[in-house]
């Protein structure tokens, strides 16, 4: 199951929808992965839209 030849830290991702995953590669440069059951499940995950929510770092806030 490690079977980690060349890869960085997350070969590949298939949450498209993650502000972070450009070309279903993972570009964070760290994340967390929590153990639910047996799915791995990234809590870095955030998604493009609705930014601002959770992780909405953004300037324009008056
Ligand atoms: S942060 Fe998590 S969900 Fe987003 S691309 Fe990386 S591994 Fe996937």
């Amino acid at each position: 199951m490690n079977d980690t030849e060349h890869q960085s830290m997350v070969g590949r991702c298939d949450a498209t929808n993650c502000r972070f995953n450009d070309d279903m590669e993972c570009t964070a440069g760290q994340i967390e992965v929590q153990m639910s059951g047996q799915m791995a499940q990234c809590i870095t995950y955030t998604p493009t839209d609705g930014m601002g929510e959770s992780y909405g770092a953004t300037a324009d806030n008056r």
